[in-house]
Order: structure tokens, then C-alpha cells, then sequence
């Protein structure tokens, strides 16, 4: 890592979630950060000036939402120009929902947004939150051999990885290692030395100011598949008042039944002008939509393919593509293309 002289300014934005928790008398604790210094004195060792905000009141990520997000998009927007990357501590239970958001959100963004958490507090005798902290500000200020920041998109660092944000998806919920990117190289590996894989991090022709987006919108449904499911069901699901998109979880390359109620229920709701857009139950590969009849039915009738998307992703891009407003073949248009480097080419 180069460094420039110039003293890293680093913004930690603590919205919740185990990390920020300290053992007391009366149980764990999310404590202040504005006595971050006190807490993980450690920190002071990077010699980089550090300031903090949070939520007014630290949430489990469990209730995340957009409106949060927008609180997040916010702070960083604010501090854009005073500081050279920005660090969200953040429960891990919805932290690759949030890293995709953040993503599609933070338009423009050429500075390092590093999310973090842990699976034990920093106060508890073993555990990971610490060194999750301390690894994510190093990450936020690492620079490249030209002066600019080495992350220049939203990514996740936890334990040994930094994975982009938009590819994560959290797989344990007891394992250090948390986070998987499972169809994207992981962007670099945090063990005696920080190291990153240079080609496949985030790189930009242009330098555009940064532009927050707001308008996320969570009409949207998510239909799992499976054996035996009811002609009811997917019925009643895809009635749902003011839904303007399906997030379809097939089976494998992109399959699903092809019985005649369920391909004309999915035609129907397609006419209606509802987005179908068809995501893997499987973690690993993608989407490939045309490769069995199962899945070509769904092309027929009008089924965007997701092809490698993780759910995390597909979900916050519907939000983010119904919420600017575009029409429905524009939305169409840009969920075959890759944003944010939330697809592959
Ligand atoms: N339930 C917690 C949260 O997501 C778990 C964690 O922080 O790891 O906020």
C-alpha cells in the first residue's frame, strides 16, 4: 500500500449491529463512538484522523430499510468532499442487502465505502470486531501506485476478505468468515498484509461529483419455487396490490414448471406490466435461462434472466430502477446490463 503524506481523514458511520456492542453490568450494550478512542484505543496506532457518526438510535440490521439506507447515503453524501473513504459498521444479517443498495445509491462514487461488522462485540473476551474495525479504516485509506483510491466502489470487508458489495452474500451465521462472493473474484485477502487483487477492482474513466439517490422503492415481491407449490399460492402472490416486480427464485440454470397454470399465471402478470425477473436458488453459477425448456418457457412469456445476480442485488437494483422511475421496458433494458459490477460480462 501507498500511502500519500497527508494524514487518511476516515468517517466511521455506526448504524448498529453486534460490532458496536460492549459488555456492562446490565448486558450488551451498543456503546457511544463518539468515544471511539476509548473504546478500540488500538485504533490510534494508524496515526490517521478519524471522526464518527451515528444513528440516533443503533439498529439491528434486522430492521433495516430504505429509508436507513437513505440515512447512510446521507452522511456519506454530506462528507463526501472532507474525507477520504468511509467505513459503515453494520449488523451482518442484512449487511450484503445494504452493501448492494449502497452501490446503486452512491452514483458516482469514486471513494472507498468499506461496510463491516462481527459476529461477537468488540467488548466480549473472543472476538472479531475489533480487527474487523481496524482492517476496514485500513481499507478505506489504502491508495493505489497513482496517488487515487485503491476502492473506489462499496465493498465488504470481514475477517480475511474484501469482497465487492454488490456480489456479497452472507452464508454462515456462526463462521468468522461470513461473507461470500460466490460468482466474483474476492477483491483482495486481509491476513499478515492487506493485498488486493488489483484486476478486478473497480476502476472509472470519469470523475463525476458524486450523486446521492433517495427514491428507492420496495414494491417488489419475491416468489421462491418449490415442488408442490400451489396454483394458489402463486396466484395470491402475484395479486399483491401495488407490486410492480417479481423476483422469481428458480431452480438451478433458471428452471422452473412448466405446467400450464404457473406459465400462464407468469404471462399474465408479464401483461400486466409487472417485471419478472428471474434469480437461481443456487449461490454459485447463474442464471441461464435459455439452456433448458423448463427455463425457456419463462423467456417466452416475457421472464427477464438474472443470469449470476445474487438475490441481494436483484432485489435492491428492482428498488432502485422502479424508484427512478423508469418504464418498465426501460427497467427491462437495464437489468441486463451490469451497473455497478453487479453482473458479469
Ligand atoms: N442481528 C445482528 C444484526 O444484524 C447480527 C450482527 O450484527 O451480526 O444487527
Amino acid at each position: 500500500m501507498t500511502q500519500t503524506a497527508k494524514q487518511p481523514r476516515i468517517l466511521i458511520i455506526y448504524t448498529g449491529g453486534t460490532i458496536g456492542m460492549v459488555e456492562t453490568p446490565d448486558g450488551l450494550q451498543p456503546f457511544d463512538f463518539s468515544h471511539l478512542m476509548d473504546n478500540v484505543p488500538k485504533i490510534g496506532k494508524l496515526g490517521y484522523d478519524i471522526k464518527s457518526v451515528q444513528f440516533a438510535n443503533p439498529i439491528d440490521s434486522s430492521n433495516m430499510n430504505p429509508t436507513y439506507w437513505g440515512q447512510i447515503v446521507k452522511d456519506i453524501a454530506d462528507n463526501y468532499d472532507e474525507f477520504d473513504g468511509f467505513v459503515v459498521l453494520h449488523g451482518t444479517d442484512t449487511m450484503a442487502y445494504t452493501a448492494s443498495a449502497l452501490s446503486f445509491m452512491l452514483r458516482n462514487l469514486r471513494k472507498p465505502v468499506v461496510i463491516t461488522g462481527s459476529q461477537l462485540p468488540i467488548g466480549a473476551v473472543r472476538e472479531d470486531g475489533t480487527e474487523n474495525l481496524i482492517s476496514a479504516v485500513e481499507v478505506a485509506a489504502a491508495k493505489d501506485e497513482n496517488g487515487d483510491p485503491m476502492i473506489q466502489e462499496v465493498v465488504i470487508s470481514f475477517q480475511d476478505y474484501i469482497v465487492r458489495g454488490c456480489r456479497a452474500t452472507k452464508f454462515t451465521s456462526t463462521g468468522f468468515d461470513a461473507f461470500k462472493s460466490f460468482n466474483y473474484p474476492v477483491l483482495g485477502d486481509i491476513d499478515l498484509h492487506i493485498t488486493y487483487n488489483t484486476p478486478y477492482l473497480m476502476r472509472h474513466d470519469t470523475k463525476l461529483p458524486l450523486e446521492p439517490f433517495y427514491a428507492m422503492d420496495s414494491n417488489l415481491l419475491v416468489l421462491w419455487l418449490y415442488p408442490g407449490i400451489t396454483e394458489e399460492v402463486v396466484k395470491a402472490q402475484l395479486a399483491t396490490p401495488g407490486i410492480k416486480a417479481v423476483v422469481l427464485r428458480t431452480f438451478g440454470a433458471g428452471n422452473a414448471p412448466t405446467e400450464k397454470w404457473f406459465l400462464d399465471a407468469i404471462t399474465d402478470a408479464v401483461n400486466r406490466g409487472l417485471i419478472v425477473y428471474n434469480v437461481t436458488q443456487c449461490l454459485n453459477g447463474g442464471d441461464e435461462q435459455k439452456r433448458y425448456y423448463t427455463g425457456d418457457m419463462l423467456s417466452k412469456a416475457g421472464v427477464i434472466s438474472g443470469y449470476d445476480i445474487t438475490a441481494e442485488a436483484a432485489i435492491t437494483k428492482l428498488m432502485y430502477l422502479i424508484g427512478s422511475g423508469y418504464t418498465p421496458d426501460e427497467i427491462k433494458q437495464y437489468l441486463q446490463v451490469s451497473m455497478v459490477g453487479e453482473l458479469s460480462d
